[in-house]
């Protein structure tokens, strides 16, 4: 058995790397549990430095990386550069508060004196899918290690190459050895990990089914997890928005990255005033992007991660033809080699199809109609999934109050839905529970440990 990296551009095999066997596995979790205390005791001043010079080191290798990412899982390289960029932030924003998001916190009691004090948990297993597959393993990595935890990486399977890449430059940024290892090892092996007593905590990015299997096995073994899981976002025009810049919004927000964002709008609820002439300016946008070989910069539309996956897509959206949706444009596989599917609208969607109540992980817009403002807030929340949300009005006291009303973990007025290392992130519902990035993502593999003095 092998990991296989597949350009999805051409479908063309890049490289081959032999899964570990058990003896394999457990000398690397060795390693990185002989690493940990010296980690752990290691001031948070110095884990910063360290975390300063990942992010130098991001940006020194900036374009091979971007490269990596687009030959192994197909964005477009601009949007490869940027996830690159984006990483290379989030360490100077840990570098720069994250130490004192991890000071003692003095709190009055019947003490003399009673403080929290933040405290490592030890080893923390990141399962990490290959969407972003910089950026997700950052979005743990760098809060967790900078709290004095040791990481353990399994990445999805069709990233092996960004996963090496990304051990190595812990490495090559100062780390000492064993405090980031990436395993190397399939799905069926992550139980065994999580059960390890050498392992303290897990955290999932990726689907909703790989997220029960990965708590269920934390809740046996009583091991803390955090879940960022699939989404189904609402991105909602009132009668009163900017119609033309909802319509460029949406056409990032969904189409970015091929469409396979957790966070990507992937439900356009309208109201009936504006559904046309909103329907009109978006179907422009979508029908000007351009499929093609994603290194180069005038593509706009890359293909999808893999050929399963694109697959499993299409059948969605047969499925909700078959059951009365209407193809506005696109819904078909494009021909010719490589992973590519068309940039698609599936109007009239409605309760019962695959489409409504699904995750569409892929470039298909869905358009839901709304009468009015309070049924739009009704179909918005009609979904297993609470991850995102935006909502587009000239009256921002309106869109705020819709908001607050919105079923999910970070709301937008005005903007699509995006992550920001200053701001916290993550879902409720089917979308998974804690979260990453800000002082919120970094307190949770923490012992917030209480200290009380007489
Ligand atoms: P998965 O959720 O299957 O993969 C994400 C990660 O979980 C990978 O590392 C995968 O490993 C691992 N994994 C899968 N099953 C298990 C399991 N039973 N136990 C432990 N780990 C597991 O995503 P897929 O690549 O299969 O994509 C399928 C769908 O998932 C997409 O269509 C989309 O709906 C959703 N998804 C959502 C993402 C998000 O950002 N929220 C990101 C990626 C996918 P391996 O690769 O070895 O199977």
């Amino acid at each position: 058995m092998a990991f296989t990296s597949v350009n999805p551009a051409t479908g063309k095999r890049l490289a081959e790397f032999a899964y570990w066997d058990a003896e394999k596995l457990d000398s690397v979790l060795q390693q990185v549990a002989d690493a940990t205390p010296g980690w752990a005791a290691t001031p948070v001043k110095g884990r910063a430095l360290l975390i300063r010079r990942l992010g130098e080191t991001l940006r020194e290798q900036r374009e091979q990386l971007a490269a990596i990412i687009t030959r192994e899982m197909g964005k477009l390289i601009g949007e490869a550069r940027g996830e690159i960029d984006k990483c290379a932030w989030l360490c100077d924003y840990y570098a720069e508060s994250g130490p004192g998001f991890l000071a003692d916190e003095t709190l009055e009691s019947d003490a003399t004196r009673s403080l929290v004090a933040y405290q490592p948990l030890g080893t923390v297993l990141a399962v990490m899918p290959w969407n972003f597959p910089f950026w997700q393993v950052f979005r743990f990595a760098v809060p967790g290690l900078l709290a004095g935890n040791t990481g353990l990486l399994k990445h999805a399977s069709n990233v092996p190459q960004c996963a090496k890449s990304i051990e190595n430059l812990f490495i090559e940024a100062g780390f000492p050895e064993g405090v980031f290892r990436s395993l190397m090892i399939g799905a069926s092996q992550v139980e065994g990990v999580i059960a390890d007593l050498r392992v303290q905590a897990v955290t999932l990015t990726g689907s909703d089914s790989a997220g029960r299997k990965v708590a269920a096995a934390a809740g046996a073994h009583l091991k803390k997890s955090v879940l960022e899981l699939g989404g189904s976002d609402p991105f909602v025009v009132l009668e009163d928005a900017d119609l033309d810049g909802a319509a460029r919004a949406a056409v990032t927000s969904r189409f970015l990255n091929g469409g396979q964002s957790c966070i990507a709008a992937k439900r356009f609820i309208l109201v009936d005033a504006v559904a046309e002439n909103f329907l009109a300016r978006f179907k422009a946008g979508v029908e000007a992007l351009v499929p093609g070989d994603p290194m180069t910069e005038q593509a706009t539309l890359p293909p999808m991660a893999r050929t399963d996956l694109r697959d499993d897509l299409h059948r969605q959206v047969i499925a909700s033809i078959e059951q009365g949706a209407e193809a506005v444009t696109g819904c078909r596989p494009l021909e010719g080699e490589g992973a590519f599917y068309a940039a698609s609208i599936l109007d009239r969607v409605e309760p019962g199809m695959p489409a409504y109540s699904e995750e569409l992980f892929g470039p298909v817009a869905i358009v839901l109609r709304a009468r009015d403002e309070a049924d739009a807030l009704r179909i918005a929340n009609d979904s297993p999934f609470g991850l995102g949300g935006s909502v587009w009005s000239a009256d921002t006291q309106r869109g705020e109050a819709f908001a607050r009303a919105l079923e999910c973990g970070c709301a937008f007025v005005n903007g699509m839905v995006k992550s920001d290392p200053r701001l916290p992130f993550g879902g409720i519902k089917q979308s998974g529970y804690g979260r990453e990035l800000s002082h919120h993502g970094i307190r949770e593999f923490v012992n917030a440990k209480t200290i009380w003095i007489r």
